[in-house]
Parts: structure tokens; sequence; C-alpha cells
């Protein structure tokens, strides 16, 4: 046994990027988009994204949560698109806190209520029943029960975060949707030069944005995104324990998926732990 404090479960609920892709060719690492679930063991639960994973995470809550914060790195479809089929928001005894990311033009509620109003939903954010507060980030950091949550703008099209999530013992990042590699078409050496740096560094568990193969990226510079090799170039610069390849392509079959980072680790032989992130199956760290 462990110590109240000293572990929490990480566990993806959509590891996809771009759009939701069900079929029986990905049922190995899933079709849902990015939803992460941060359990620790005081009870404290964050959501990281809400794409379409979000939906089967509400109806696994615990019944007597009272609350639960929405972390949002940003506003693409993919990473809000479950937002509305989530349990909590029809709560009324629930506190729902979404945190996400500042815009000069907009407010956050604006923003998501251009999606959560009709036409394209039938309710409007305003009207949920929960007990609903919103967050604009990056500010300073935030404790969020047992757990310090940090925020900084990342290299992705539109206002972009990443995470970092400290509880007593580890250290969590979240960096989904991330292209260090923009403007040098490389992870730079310098770590003062690297966007995302201070939110992986000495991380235990990295999950981060593998989406393209090195042939696909020559075509998509620009589009936000990170090569398997890239990944592993910003895991060693960051000294992190942990790589979890995030944000599948939705073209990208189990098999390829597979091959792909089992290609990419030969090539680079990292001296961490690399894995593939796969609906359903949860991480443990401990102290
Ligand atoms: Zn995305
Ligand atoms: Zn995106």
């Amino acid at each position: 046994m462990y110590a109240l404090g000293e572990a929490l479960k990480v566990l993806p609920w959509g590891t996809r990027g771009s759009i939701a892709t069900p079929g029986p060719a990905r049922q190995r690492y899933g079709g849902n988009t990015s939803c992460v679930e941060i359990l620790g063991d005081e009870g404290t639960l964050l959501v990281l994204d809400a794409g379409t994973g979000v939906r089967p995470l509400g109806e696994s809550l615990p019944k007597n949560l009272k609350r639960v914060d929405i972390l949002l790195t940003h506003l693409h479809m993919d990473h809000i698109q479950g937002l509305g089929f989530f349990s909590a928001l029809y709560d009324p005894e629930m506190a729902v806190h979404i945190w996400g990311p500042t815009c000069p033009t907009q407010s956050l509620s604006q923003r998501l209520t251009r999606y959560l109003s009709p036409p394209l939903f039938p309710v409007r954010l305003p009207d949920l029943p929960c007990q609903l507060t919103l967050h604009e980030l990056p500010g300073d950091v935030t404790e969020i029960g047992e757990f310090r949550v940090s925020a900084s703008l990342i290299s992705h099209p539109g206002s972009t975060l990443g995470y970092r999530i400290e509880s007593a013992s580890s250290v969590v990042a979240y960096l989904p949707d991330h292209e260090p590699a923009l403007g040098q078409g490389r992870v730079p050496d310098e770590p003062e030069w690297t966007s995302g740096f201070d939110l992986a560094e000495g991380a235990d568990l990295l999950l981060h944005d593998c989406q393209y193969t090195e042939s696909e990226y020559i075509d998509r510079v620009g589009w936000g995104h990170s090569t398997f090799g890239q990944s592993l170039d910003f895991a060693k610069l960051c000294g992190v324990q942990h790589l979890m390849a995030f944000h599948h392509d939705p073209s990208r079959e189990d098999d390829a998926l597979e091959g792909h980072v089992r290609d990419a680790v030969e090539r680079f032989e990292p001296s961490f732990r690399v894995s593939i992130g796969a609906e359903g199956t949860a991480e443990t760290l401990r102290s």
C-alpha cells in the first residue's frame, strides 16, 4: 500500500487527434478524441480536454463526486466536441470548473457558446444546470485539490495551452497538440528556446503529440503537430521518465501506429520508457 497523496492515476478516454475514428482497425488504441482523466488518491478529479472521450468518462464518475475540473488545451473541435455530452454539466449539485486559453477578442464563455448554442447544439452553455465557473489561462500556478496546475501557451495554431500537473510526488505533462520544431524543422537544442519545455521538464509522464510520420510532416509544417521522432527529441530534451504517444492521426490504424512508434524507438534508442496512449489503459504513478 501507499500513503495518501502519493499516487495518481492517468486514464486516457480518448487518444485520437482531429476527428473521432471508430472501427475495428483502431480498437486497441481507440477512436475517441482527446480526453484524459487524472485522479488523485485524495479524490481530486481533473479532466484534460473534452473530446468525444469525455462522454463515457461522465458515465464512470464516482457517485459522491461534487466537483470536477476540465482543463482545455484549446478550442479546436476535437478537444471540445464531447463537452455537451458530459453528464456532470447536467447535475445541479455538481461544481464544474472549466479552464481554457485566453484570447484577446472574446471570452472563454463566448467562444465555447459558439459551439454550445443552437443551431450547433440545443443547450446554451449559460443554461446548463451545473454550478459552472470558467477560468482563463495562463495565469499563476493554481491549486486544485491535491494538485498544482501550471499552464503555458505553446506552439499550435490559435491560442493553445499545455499543462503541467504536480502531485506531492509525481509530475504529469500534457501537450497533445504541439509543434516545438516549427521554424527550425527540428526540436531546438536550447531548452529556453523550446516551446513547452517549462511544462515538461523532468516530468514522470509526458503525454505528447505524435501525430505524423517524418514523410507526412514534410507537407504539414505549421499545422501544429509533431512527428514521432520530434516527440522523442522533445522528451529527451525535457528529461522525462516516460513518453506516451498521443493524438494519433485519424488515418492511422493500430498496426501502422505500432510500426511507426517501433521504428522511431529503434532509430532513437531512448533512455526513457515509450508507450502508445490507449483508451482505457491507465498508468498509475507512485512515489
Ligand atoms: Zn487536436
Ligand atoms: Zn488543435
